[in-house]
């Protein structure tokens, strides 16, 4: 393993949240170190065998932490840094992310080590199909359920779903979710994490006396979650006042129209440039004082020095661990309301576990249904995790924490060791 790698230290603040977790819930330290490791890990050899008749040869991972509370459920990423502390971490915060949302999956990722921009579409299907044949004997739709991540979409998806279709010789839509609507998709499943990250954010907001009407947001990040947060909080009458994405930050403070930067970021490729907006450096969006910041793009950003700049009120975390260890001690300090990841970003695994259930049945469900359905999820998960952050007197992250890894900690406990 690399030990500078970022996905070493997410791994580290991982570990460490659990820890913490399990020493506030008295959970004995045999079942911290049982799931300090994952249940299995797969890493697969994927060659391809290039245009110019070159052989190039990628390797791909799929982590299974737990099955405690289902089958194994998670994103596949392409990227060209992923390694395997990365997509450990990630696993485990899917067991975490599913325990909290009371779903019954446990906790898995996956990668492959490439960067899709540079790769024909050809390619980019070979690798996802000999990935997915190297996989197929692990996967299943009551095994291990993939979904889209950072990089992969509805089209990877499609070929994922049809690699293990043709391998067993049949169709199972059911094992994989993230599917394109017409191919066994869900309705609402590519709004639905911005759409979960809203509902928390509205959910704190009401908790904290903030009138979510002229609530001041700013966004880092304007992809899937970011835009999706965007587009809700402003029709519920949030100022969405600055949002960044890798080239840039822009500014209003009045507020951003939401619709019409959707539009310009499609015709531009950035959100620089939009009408009446000033653009600002991408570090000063995160200090900058607004009610609600919401990081949606990356890991690791907030970090201690950030922290001390940080303004807002609540900080929602779209992304998956966009603070660290240092960073989180100090915003709590500060008294900064937490929305942490596993609670505010589970609006995709949600909806992709109504996609699950509705491709069991083989049924189809109208967006509304699939939204109001996500909506009562997510608030019953935003109000557990409130009672516990209440009753065991610590702030929002180690709250989740403490709520997830007890249920996971509870079904490892009943279900023993066997053989
Ligand atoms: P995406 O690729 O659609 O969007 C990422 C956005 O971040 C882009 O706008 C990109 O320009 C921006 N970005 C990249 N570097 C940046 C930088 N230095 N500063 C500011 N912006 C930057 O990805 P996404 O699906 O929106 O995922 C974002 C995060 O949310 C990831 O951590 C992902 O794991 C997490 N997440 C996504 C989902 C989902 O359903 N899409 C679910 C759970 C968690």
């Amino acid at each position: 393993m690399n030990d500078t790698s970022i996905g070493t230290v997410f791994l580290e603040n991982v570990l460490g949240n659990v820890k913490n977790a399990c020493e506030l819930a008295n959970i004995p330290v045999e079942i911290y170190e049982f799931l300090k490791r994952p249940k299995r890990i797969i890493i697969v050899s994927i060659p391809l065998r290039a245009r110019d008749g070159s052989l190039k040869n990628f390797i791909g991972y799929r982590v299974q932490h737990s099955d405690a509370l289902g089958p194994y459920k998670g994103g596949i990423r392409y990227y060209p840094t992923v390694d395997l502390d990365e997509v450990t971490a990630l696993a485990m915060l899917m067991t975490y992310k599913c325990a909290a949302l009371s779903l019954p999956f446990g906790g898995a990722k996956g990668g492959v080590a490439c960067d899709p921009r540079k790769l024909s579409l050809e390619d980019l299907e070979r690798i996802t199909r000999r990935y997915t044949y190297m996989i197929s004997s692990v996967i299943g739709p009551y095994v291990d359920i993939p979904a889209p991540d950072v990089y992969t979409d509805a089209r990877v998806m499609a070929w994922i779903m049809d690699t293990y279709s043709q391998l067993v010789g049949r169709q199972v839509p059911e094992v994989v979710t993230g599917k394109p609507v017409y191919l066994g998709g869900c309705e609402g499943r590519e709004e639905a994490t911005g759409y979960g990250t809203f509902i928390t954010v509205r959910e704190a907001c009401k908790l904290l006396g903030i009138p979510l009407k002229g609530a001041r947001v700013a966004i880092q990040g304007f992809g899937n979650v970011g835009r999706h947060a965007a587009l809700h909080l402003s029709s519920f009458g949030a100022k969405v006042v600055a949002v960044s994405d890798s080239k840039g930050a822009i500014y209003r403070k009045e507020g951003l129209n939401v619709e019409k930067l959707i539009e310009h970021k499609k015709a531009t490729g950035e959100v620089r440039g939009f009408q009446d907006s000033t653009p600002i450096d991408g570090d000063e969006l995160l200090g900058l004082e607004v009610d609600v910041l919401i990081p949606a793009a990356l890991e690791g950003v907030i970090n201690k020095e950030v922290a001390e700049r940080v303004r807002a009120k609540i900080v929602a975390e779209g992304a998956n661990g966009p603070t660290t260890i240092e960073g989180n001690k100090v915003l709590q300090e500060k008294g900064v309301f937490i929305v942490p990841d596993i609670l505010a970003n589970a609006g995709g695994v949600t909806t992709s576990y109504l996609e699950w259930i509705q491709n069991l049945q083989r049924e189809h469900w109208p967006r509304e249904k699939v939204l109001s359905t996500l909506e009562e999820k997510m608030v019953k998960a935003f109000n557990d995790a409130v009672e516990t952050h209440r009753r065991i007197e610590a702030g929002m992250r180690d709250a989740v924490m403490v709520l997830a890894v007890s249920r996971v900690a509870l079904a490892i406990q009943t279900l023993g060791i066997w053989p």
